[in-house]
Order: structure tokens, then C-alpha cells, then sequence
């Protein structure tokens, strides 16, 4: 037998191994998964002879709690437990807030924000289902993104998250220390790693995270690697991108990687451009586009870092400030990040088939260069219990890639079987009895119509479109049939007008008190993965309503239809391929707004709240009827459209996975050879 402990050692340098992980890591297991695993990820990637894929970002979704549960034999630290939060509701029960606790629950590795997080975490975790040769790079958050707290007549007040990287399982401080030389200083970062496996733990893919709360750093320098996204000082903001970029390609040369593409997932990466180029020596843009492929994430302007050149001088050598400005500044004075990957990647990427074309319409002059990939999640991971073991009973492979297409086709064979429409239908309210039980102190019903809106706070997602019409929402739970609502999500702490939306929210909800016996709606802090997985599997109906064309993709609509959770959206991102893809029944309602082929991108801040939300109680109470028509109070009609629509969701889900959008960036981006 191999002794993979030493070789592990040998190869992965752990900070004080002995002192802190000799008890986690030992022979065979690390941290309860198998170590063998994680000694070939790192032959592989260290081999000249395997040509390897560098993937960048900034943020990084993965949840312990239920995937990659790493066993720890020492305590995890209390500041790594999911602390008590609030519910706000119109139910009134003893006060507005009820604490709300999930016991013994460990927080999510507090290094995201969102969907684009999440996105990066699924690909690392398809990445090793597919055994694919990458490593990752990140941040090491120090204090997360912020605890959200919603006070009555604030709205969001945020707060500073602390959490303990020592104790967190599967974590690692290495003993790599790297220097990024910047004019007014040396920085230096610490290397950790966490290894994501595969969903059959044969193959994992290292994820290495940056840290400059070091000794050897200015007092105000090992902050930088505090809080994601601080967005409140530009030094700032330009000093964790030059960490991701800079740091990221310095850490992968100190590492040893042998690594033949670098894919850069959002512009945030960009420095790893200027900090190769450097390393190059020359500044032949041909040889350096050949390495470098880029994902643009978002048509939104917020999404797209600028920086005042001068603002770059004060930390950047000169020749950084040379190659900046020949390839990504505009006006003469802004360094353009989008424009320096669209002149310096070989391939760009938008993530869904609409977001294609209007990435092209916003760029032009890079047409050529500008694919479509469309965005997925990772099926192991969003699949509820209840769904996967139907499929099990059913003979649907799900795998990695959901079953692929056979799985999709035993699907639609399924259809008229009217056994597996019933067991469908029970597999459905399991996941609803188990948010019931979550749930219970506010009563949450399984045979009543429930809706959830739940991500990202942002003005295009329109989180308050539901609520924009009040007496409109109440008229048709008393008319059609109750309604249960749940809504979560964060905005951005610096972004006060987006703030104002909470606010809104939480005043429409209390004025809503008297109208609970119909309408209840339930709010909760601190949306994340795991109120993530919970909420997309066991709610009804999916509410999604950006206004088009500005939802790149999204996805958690993505994690609802694996479930058979019905999707009431407008027509923007991934439900554009979607809605086309459908069998005739489709996958639910689509309504508002929709921006057409062609159409000028249009003004993110004009916002429709009219004329959707108008349109958006129609195909709610359409919804209403019909979920009522089929669900009479416990007696079911399994003869309904409802139904059809159910399956028709989960048929898709065989196309929006990640699994399916790796196979893609390999065949259209990396064209590495394995
Ligand atoms: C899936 C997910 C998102 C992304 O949701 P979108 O619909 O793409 O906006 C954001 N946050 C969490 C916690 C998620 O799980």
C-alpha cells in the first residue's frame, strides 16, 4: 500500500501540520475523505505532461453543511455555527421578529456573495466529477461578505462577520508565503488550500485562497483580505483585485502548477493578465491571449471594474501602468478591466444564449471573440433526498450530469405513467413537510400555494415587483386560494438605494398583518446556500422577475426545476432557452417585459414596476387557479397540467448543470488536451 500521508506532506507544505491537523489528516483520510484523492489531484496538476486549466474568482459558494461535509475530529469553533437570526413576517407571532435557529449547522465558507459565487463553486465541483486537471483561486475572506440584520424601519443593517479559518474543516493554512513587489510596498500572502471532491470522491480540484493578514504586512494591508466586495475606497478595491490577479498567478507559479489555460470567471481577475504579461517579458499580446479565456458575467455597468490610471499609478510599476494602457484605457485616463480582457483573452464567454447577444451589442468591436456558455448548477448538489431517491426508484441515472440524456428521456416515457406521476407528486410534499417543520412556529402549510423570491438584492432583479401592487396580492389569495410567500437576500452594504427596497418590503409586509389568514409572508436574514437548497426544492413556484436583458443567466430557477418546482419569470437569461426548450406545456408562467432580438440594451434603472407587476398577478392568479384546481386541499387531480409543467422543469435540468457547461468550456474555450 502507498503511504499517500507522506507523500501528501510531501507535496501539500500545511502550516504547523502537527499541531493543528495530525488528528484530521492521517493515513488514508482526510478529514473523513479518502487522501488518495487529493495526492493525485496534485501529481496531476505538478505533471509536465498534463496540461492543466488555472480557473480565477473572486468569490466561491460552497457549503459544508451538506456537501463536501468534512468530518472534524477538534471542535469547530461556535463563530463557524450558524448564529441565531431573525424572521420578519406579517405573522405576527409575539413580535415582529422571531429568532429563528438551525441547531449545530456550520456556515458556509463565508468567501460569496451570490449567484456568481455559487456558479464558481458548482464548476469546481463538476471539475472533479469530470476529473478534470484545475486548480482554483480565490480570496480567503477574513471576514466574509457581512451578517445581515433587518431591522423595522432600517431595513438591512449590516454587520461584521467573524468566522474562525483555523477550525473550519478541510481548510488549510499552507506554509507558502508569496511576495506581490507594488510600489509602496511588498505585499505578502499566505497560501491556504480547501480541496473540493467530486460527488464520488475519486477526483478533487485544489482551491487556493489568498490571505494578507500576515506579520510581515503594513498594519492596513492585512486588511485587505477582510471583507468581499468592500466597494467604499477605490485603493482598496484596486488592491484586492491586484491580490486575485497578481497573487493568484504568483501563487500558482510557487505551487508548481503546469498550467496551460488560465480561465478568468468576471473581470475581477484581470490583473492576472498584467502580472503574466509581466512574466513573459515581452509584450507580445499573441502569445499571452493563447493562455487566457475570460466569462463576463453581468451587461450590468457596476459589473465592469473601472479605475482612474492615476488611482493604478500610485501602486503599480510602470511597466503594469505601460501594458494597461496599451490594451485597457478609455478617455485617455480609465482603465477599462472588460476591455483589457476582451483585448487580451483569446476566448470570451457570456453565459447564456441572450446574454450572447447582448454582450455583443454592447461590444462590437469584439463580436467575433464572444461566445455563448450558458450557465448550470451541479446536480448532486441541488437535488433534494426526496427527488433523487424517485429517480433512483425510477431507474434515472443521476450522476454528475443528471442522467445526461437518457435520463431526460426516461423522463418523458415517465409522463403518462401515472404511478410516477403520484410519486412525484408525494416526492414534492416531502420537501414541503420538511420546510413545514423548519418552518412550523409560522404555521406553514403543506397544501397551500407557496411562492419564494429569494437572491441577490439588485434594482434589475426587481425584489420588490410582487409587493407593488398589495391589495392586488391579497385580492387574489382571498379570491383563488391562500398564498404563502417566502422572500430572501442581501444588497450590497454600500448600496443604499438598493437598501431602500428592504425597507419597502418590510413596511408592505407589516401592513399586511391583518390579511394573514390569506397572504403570509415570511422574510429571512442571511439568504445562503443552504436557505438556498431548502427553499428551491420545496416551495411550488419559483418566483423570478429581472427585468430583461439584464439578468445574465441566473440560476437558482435552475435549482428549483431540478426539483420540480415551477417557475413564474419574466423572460430574461437562462429562461430564455428554457422557455424555447419546453415541451408545449411549459415550465410555468412567463410574463412582462421582453426585450427583443436586436432592441437597443435599453436603461437598467427603468424599471416597469407598473406594467410587470400588472402583468405578473395575472400569471399569479393563472398559477393560483390551477394549483388549486390540482391541489384540493390534499386531494390530488394527477391528471393535471400542473403536473406536466412539474416534469417538463426536470427534464430541462438536463441541460442546466454544470456538468454540461464544463463539457463546453473544454471543447469551445480551453481546447486542452488531456
Ligand atoms: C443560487 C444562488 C444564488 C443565485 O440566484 P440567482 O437566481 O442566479 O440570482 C444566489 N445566492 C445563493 C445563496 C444561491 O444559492
Amino acid at each position: 500500500m502507498e503511504d499517500y500521508l507522506k507523500e501528501f506532506q510531501t507535496l501539500v507544505k500545511v502550516n504547523k501540520f502537527e499541531e493543528r491537523y495530525a488528528q484530521e489528516i492521517i493515513p488514508e483520510s482526510f478529514f473523513g475523505f479518502p487522501l488518495q484523492t487529493i495526492v493525485e489531484a496534485e501529481r496531476k496538476l505538478l505533471s509536465q505532461e498534463v496540461p492543466s486549466v488555472a480557473y480565477f474568482s473572486m468569490e466561491y459558494g460552497l457549503a459544508t453543511s451538506f456537501y463536501n461535509s468534512f468530518q472534524s475530529a477538534k471542535p469547530v469553533s461556535e463563530f463557524n455555527m450558524l448564529p441565531k437570526q431573525n424572521i420578519f413576517s406579517n405573522m405576527r407571532i409575539r413580535d415582529y421578529y422571531v429568532p429563528f435557529h438551525i441547531e449545530n449547522r456550520i456556515i458556509d465558507l463565508p468567501i460569496y456573495s451570490g449567484g456568481l459565487g455559487v456558479l464558481a463553486g458548482d464548476t469546481l465541483k463538476s471539475a472533479a466529477d469530470l476529473g478534470m486537471p484545475l486548480a482554483a483561486v480565490g480570496i480567503l475572506w477574513r471576514k466574509g461578505y457581512f451578517k445581515q440584520n433587518f431591522w423595522f424601519k432600517d431595513g438591512q443593517v449590516p454587520e461584521e462577520l467573524n468566522w474562525d479559518p483555523y477550525s473550519y474543516p478541510g481548510l488549510l493554512p499552507l506554509d507558502t508565503v508569496i511576495k506581490v513587489p507594488l510600489k509602496d510596498q511588498d505585499l505578502h500572502l499566505r497560501l491556504w488550500k480547501y480541496y473540493v471532491y467530486g460527488f464520488n470522491k475519486k477526483h478533487a480540484v485544489p482551491l487556493i485562497l489568498l490571505d494578507s493578514n500576515l506579520d510581515e504586512n503594513k498594519p492596513e494591508s492585512r486588511k485587505l483580505t477582510d471583507q468581499l466586495y468592500r466597494s467604499d475606497n477605490s485603493y482598496i478595491k484596486i488592491m484586492q483585485r491586484i491580490i486575485l490577479g497578481m497573487g493568484g498567478i504568483k501563487a500558482i507559479k510557487a505551487l508548481g502548477y503546469h498550467i496551460e489555460k488560465y480561465h478568468l470567471n468576471e473581470g475581477h481577475a484581470a490583473m492576472a493578465l498584467v502580472e503574466k504579461a509581466d512574466a513573459l517579458k515581452e509584450n507580445n499580446l499573441h502569445s499571452l491571449e493563447k493562455n487566457f479565456v475570460y466569462t463576463c458575467h453581468t451587461p450590468v455597468a457596476a459589473g465592469h471594474d473601472r479605475f482612474a490610471l492615476k488611482d493604478l499609478e500610485k501602486v503599480l510599476p510602470e511597466e503594469n501602468i505601460e501594458f494597461i494602457g496599451k490594451n485597457g484605457v478609455e478617455n485617455g485616463d480609465t482603465a477599462n478591466f472588460t476591455l483589457l480582457l476582451m483585448n487580451c483573452c483569446e476566448h470570451v464567454n457570456a453565459v447564456a444564449k441572450k446574454h450572447g447577444e447582448i454582450t455583443r451589442l454592447q461590444f462590437p468591436h469584439y463580436e467575433k471573440k464572444i461566445q455563448s456558455i450558458t450557465n448550470g448548477i451541479h446536480i448532486p448538489t441541488w437535488i433534494s433526498d426526496d427527488i433523487a431517491g424517485l429517480f433512483k426508484k425510477y431507474e434515472i441515472e443521476i450522476g454528475p450530469c443528471g442522467g445526461g440524456h437518457e435520463g431526460s428521456k426516461n423522463l418523458e416515457k415517465l409522463r403518462t405513467n401515472e404511478q410516477f406521476r403520484r410519486d412525484l407528486w408525494a416526492a414534492h410534499q416531502a420537501n414541503k413537510q420538511r420546510l413545514g417543520a423548519i418552518f412550523k412556529s409560522w404555521d406553514v402549510k403543506e397544501n397551500v400555494l407557496t411562492l419564494c423570491w429569494a437572491r441577490r438584492i439588485a434594482a434589475y432583479k426587481r425584489p420588490s415587483l410582487i409587493f407593488q401592487d398589495p391589495r392586488r396580492l391579497v385580492e387574489i389569495a382571498k379570491k383563488v386560494g391562500p398564498i404563502q410567500l417566502f422572500i430572501a437576500g442581501k444588497a450590497h452594504p454600500n448600496d443604499n438605494l438598493v437598501g431602500t427596497f428592504i425597507n419597502d418590503i418590510m413596511n408592505t409586509i407589516d401592513s399586511l398583518g391583518k390579511h394573514n389568514p390569506y397572504l403570509r409572508i415570511i422574510m429571512l436574514e442571511n439568504y445562503d446556500i443552504f436557505f438556498g437548497k431548502l427553499l428551491t426544492n420545496s416551495v411550488d413556484v419559483w418566483l423570478n422577475n429581472p427585468l430583461p436583458p439584464f439578468e445574465a443567466s441566473g440560476t437558482s430557477g435552475m435549482k428549483a426545476i431540478l426539483n420540480g418546482v415551477l417557475q413564474l419569470s419574466t423572460l430574461d437569461g437562462w429562461v430564455v432557452e428554457a422557455a424555447d426548450a419546453a415541451p408545449a406545456a411549459g415550465i410555468g408562467e412567463i410574463f412582462g417585459y421582453k426585450h427583443k432580438s436586436g432592441d437597443p440594451v435599453g436603461n437598467e434603472l427603468d424599471l416597469r414596476l407598473d406594467t410587470d407587476s400588472a402583468e405578473l398577478y395575472n400569471s399569479l392568479e393563472k398559477l393560483t387557479k390551477l394549483y388549486y384546481a390540482t391541489n384540493e386541499n390534499g386531494k390530488i387531480d394527477i391528471n393535471s397540467k400542473w403536473i406536466d409543467m412539474m416534469i417538463n422543469c426536470m427534464i430541462l435540468s438536463h441541460y442546466f448543470n454544470t456538468c454540461r457547461m464544463l463539457g463546453e468550456y473544454r471543447d469551445r474555450m480551453w481546447f486542452v488536451k488531456e
